[in-house]
């Protein structure tokens, strides 16, 4: 069926009196049951709903989604809940940008069944691509609900598709007071993520309300379709894929003038009463902002509308220009607000990098734009108010919330105190700074563009005009993948059968040889660990022929497990693999405690603790987490004593197989900790009370663990905090090396390591005094070295001259030099350094300190500068003093006459 075919297939149109036209102004094809004769989707038409709105009633946002998530529910849908805004589940994207972003990829792909078939949901989701539009255009949103309901076909499995799909969203529309002749649904087909297909745009009034799309190909080089210049065949399973944009719903039912008034009015109220924009507040200017939003609708630029509006308004264009500008960030704020509400709620830790990066970038913003607006309220004032008003459940507590805040705001003030400075220098040098400098200066010194830009155009400098925020957030939008070492087989093999699933204290085994490829050897099955899940792989060793061969290295690609053998020309048959046991248990022991610190963290300060990295070794291990202040000391002897508990409860550790969907209904999205696992069915991990999807080999009990001896907490960067710990045997061994400093600490002192801390403060204590007076004494020395220099010195002209080679540092010499130009003295002093001949030239009244040593420099091959009074430098070879003394003569001869 071709995509024309597609649209002409929905019989429920054609039997609801919709007639498929051409708009002879865009070129593109809607179906409509009324007489229009353009498809009425701005730039072909404008908005008409607002103070005009088709609805029967007006809805807030919780009204809407409920009666919008009941209209399905009566129809056959299950109701699920939203899923958060963080994407934990996806290891390619940090947020949810889509509700079908949430069946993405092993719903969509058919490897896993959907949690309901058909479903019906409002998930919010973040689009940060357009941050510089919103606010300004009356429409655009960073934080939205999307409200959904998706059906998943199969082969031979049909729940319903298009006719179905277009039959409620018309019904609903109805139902909602839109006259069926009022509806335009326009052709648009729809691609995105290797995805395709054929779509239909529900417009009403101008406003685009719902996307209904037939998620039916996917992209393939053998393709028969093309769409937007890409190729794709057919899919075996068949998604409707639908989007009802929730606060464009609200807002056609209240026609306010931005969707901005619909949804955030106790907001934008609070924020008029407490900023500088209060006068606004009592303007009316409700009608320029409609007619602003209508403008931006039908797609004309920013200057233009202003032009227009003040010709129409009769009002100064400046004028104009400026109260929209301003009521613009009064509305962006609302905006932004509410999405680092969900942002950190949902989990985010602000930082430099990953998810957190998209945290803080929003924070920064909207701190920037409440300096700018002279709020005299707190973002989390703001933040509080979305939150009464929403009525969405969040992890993450208010308070954590409000403290977060608070250290991210004094962090942005130091960083300004900072960066000031740091901008006028670079200003001074580069007469334009340019979009990739904004950037710079944003990702290096975490300087906001309209700082830097300020301060640059004050000191003269040129400055591109760009909003760079939507572009930081585009280039940090996606996941880096962790590249993994690639080995390319020659042959393709069956996936390993991996004994240590089952059975992780199998030491021996037996399994036959299927391959030997570049040194490593591949087996039907296997016991050996690949490193994986930052476990360290196991060592030990193949018994082949009555031969033993070392393997130092274990792999897994895609499922097949790759033995590095040393020394090994040939091997096939039956072999014997023997695992190093000790180190095996070790790693185990290790890995097995950080699920239990990663729990007892979680437990203490939150459920934004997520796990960032973690590394399982022999000897330690380390685990990286999301945490937005430093651990004290008092802290960290709480979290040991805490989690050491967990170890002396000697809770069971359990690992079973679960289908992906029913873990993630029942434990959640923090099974994810250590990334996202593929396949149907995933391997679930409990140690104790956590639970998490691991592949790692495990204790049968957290008393097997042992001891949990923290080495050292140390941030690694802002937001990401480093656990060092020792296990059992590797504790003791840490143990015992600290013990062996102390003990040897104490040896030097010759005293017991109980008074240690008494005895270095006082060592520390009279080393310190003794320091003192050892700089005291330098000073009296130089002072007599000075006072005898001057004694022996010669004349010349009545003017005393000093020349002398002595044995002391560069540091003295300088000394020296200035004490003796304050007597009046001219001259110069040199010392032997290593390799080279340091050398400081001093004078006083007319003559020049810098003129002396360039003399003497090119007569010792030497260099050197400074100021007039005293300059300093190096030569390469050690000149007698007589003939520096003859260098100063002639110099002091040569300026007298
Ligand atoms: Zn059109
Ligand atoms: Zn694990």
């Amino acid at each position: 069926m071709t995509l024309e075919e597609e649209y002409l297939d929905i019989s429920f149109l054609k039997e609801n009196g919709f007639v498929r036209k051409k708009c002879p102004k865009c070129g593109k094809y809607f179906w409509t049951a009324g007489d229009r004769e353009i498809c009425g989707d701005p730039p072909c038409g404008s908005y008409t709903f607002i103070d005009n709105s088709p609805f029967t009633r007006s809805f807030e946002l919780s009204e809407m989604r409920e009666f919008y998530l009941k209209f399905f529910e009566e129809r056959n849908h299950a109701r699920i809940g939203r899923y958060p805004v963080v994407a934990r589940w996806r290891d390619d994207i940090y947020l949810t940008i889509a509700s079908i972003a949430d069946f993405q990829p092993f719903v969509t792909s058919g490897v896993a069944p959907p949690p309901a078939n058909p479903l019906t949901i409002s998930q919010p989701c973040i689009r940060l691509d357009d941050l510089e539009s919103v606010g300004k255009t009356g429409r655009h949103l960073t934080l939205f609900e999307m409200m959904a309901h998706h059906a998943f076909n199969y082969p031979g499995k049909e729940i319903y598709w298009k006719n179905e799909t277009v039959a409620y969203c018309t019904e609903l529309l109805e139902k909602l007071g839109v006259k069926k002749e009022e509806i335009v649904y326009k052709e648009e087909p729809w691609a995105g993520g290797g995805n395709a297909g054929p779509c239909l745009e529900a417009i009403v009034r101008g406003l685009e309300l719902a996307t209904l799309v037939f998620m039916n190909l996917e992209a393939s080089e053998d393709g028969d379709i093309v769409l937007k210049g890409e190729r794709y065949r057919k899919m075996r399973n068949y998604i409707v894929d639908t989007g009802y944009g929730l606060e464009r719903f609200v807002w056609m039912s209240k026609g306010s003038a931005t969707v901005y008034d619909a949804i955030f009015d106790e907001v934008i109220d609070k924020i008029y009463t407490f900023s500088g924009m209060r006068e606004l507040k009592n303007r009316d200017v409700r009608k320029l902002v409609a007619e602003s939003t209508r403008l931006f609708g039908v797609g004309l630029p920013g200057d233009r509308i202003h032009a227009e509006l003040a010709e129409k308004f009769e009002m100064d264009e400046k004028e104009v220009g400026e109260i929209i500008e301003a009521i613009s960030k009064v509305y962006a704020l609302a905006d932004h607000t509410r999405c680092v509400l969900f942002m950190l709620g949902d989990g985010l830790v602000p930082s430099n990098a990953g998810a957190g990066y998209l945290a803080r970038l929003m924070i920064k913003r909207c701190l920037r734009i409440a300096e700018e607006l002279q709020l005299n309220a707190e973002i989390f004032d703001l933040i509080e108010l979305h939150g009464k008003k929403l009525g969405v459940d969040f992890e993450i507590s208010m308070e954590v919330i409000k403290e977060i805040l608070e250290l991210e705001k004094d962090r942005f003030r130091s960083t300004i105190e900072k960066g000031i400075k740091f901008v006028e220098r670079i200003v001074e040098k580069k007469k334009r700074i340019g979009k990739e400098d904004l950037i710079e200066f944003y990702d290096s010194h975490g300087l906001p563009a309209e700082l830097v830009a300020k301060i640059a155009r004050e000191k003269g400098a040129e400055v591109e005009s760009v909003d760079i925020y939507a572009e930081l957030a585009k280039r940090h939008s996606r996941a880096e993948k962790e590249k993994k070492e690639i080995i390319k087989l020659q042959k393709s093999y069956p996936k390993t059968e991996k004994l240590y699933y089952e059975n992780p204290k199998l030491f021996e085994f037996s399994a036959k040889v299927l391959g030997f490829e570049n040194g490593y050897v591949i087996l039907d099955r296997s016991a050996f660990y690949p490193e994986s899940g930052g476990q360290e792989s196991d060592v030990g060793y193949l018994l082949a022929n009555g031969e033993k061969f070392r393997v130092s290295k274990v792999i897994d690609i895609d499922g097949v497990v790759l033995h590095r053998v040393e020394g090994l020309k040939e091997i096939s048959g039956e072999v014997k693999g023997i695992i190093d046991e000790e180190r095996r248990l070790r790693h185990m022991r290790h890995h097995s405690a950080t699920h239990l610190l990663l729990y007892t963290l979680q437990k203490i300060y939150g459920k934004h603790i997520w796990q960032a990295g973690a590394k399982k070794e022999a000897e330690k291990a380390r685990l990286d987490v999301t945490h937005y202040k430093k651990i004290s000391e008092e802290e960290v002897r709480r979290i040991e004593e805490i989690v050491n508990k967990e170890v002396f409860a000697n809770k069971p550790i359990q690992w079973f197989w679960m289908d992906r969907i029913e873990a993630e209904k029942k434990f959640g999205f923090r099974l994810y900790q250590g990334g996202v696992p593929p396949g149907r069915e995933i391997r679930i991990v409990r140690v104790g009370d956590d639970v998490q999807a691991c592949g790692g080999t495990h204790c049968s009990s957290t008393g097997e663990i042992g001891m949990i001896k923290i080495l050292s907490v140390d941030s690694i960067q802002d937001g990401v905090i480093r656990f060092e710990f020792a296990v059992a045997e590797a504790a003791l061994e840490a143990i015992a090396k600290m013990e062996s400093l102390l003990k040897e600490s104490s040896k030097i002192l010759r005293v017991e390591p109980k008074v240690l801390p008494r005895t270095v403060e006082r060592f520390f204590e009279e080393w310190k005094e003794q320091r003192k007076e050892i700089e005291r004494l330098k000073e009296e020395l130089s002072k007599l070295r000075g006072e005898t220099l001057l004694r022996n010195a010669e004349e010349f002209n009545s003017v005393k001259v000093v020349v002398d080679v002595l044995d002391v540092d560069m540091k003295e010499l300088l000394k020296l030099g200035e004490f003796l130009a304050k007597r009046g003295a001219v001259g110069c002093l040199m010392a032997k350094g290593e390799g080279k001949v340091f050398v400081v030239a001093f004078a006083s009244g007319n003559y020049d300190a810098r003129e002396i040593i360039k003399e003497v420099g090119s007569y010792a091959k030497g260099s050197g500068g400074g100021r007039k009074e005293i300059a300093q430098g190096a030569l390469a070879v050690l000149p007698s003093r007589e003939e520096v003394l003859g260098i100063v003569f002639e110099y002091l001869a040569r300026k007298k006459g």
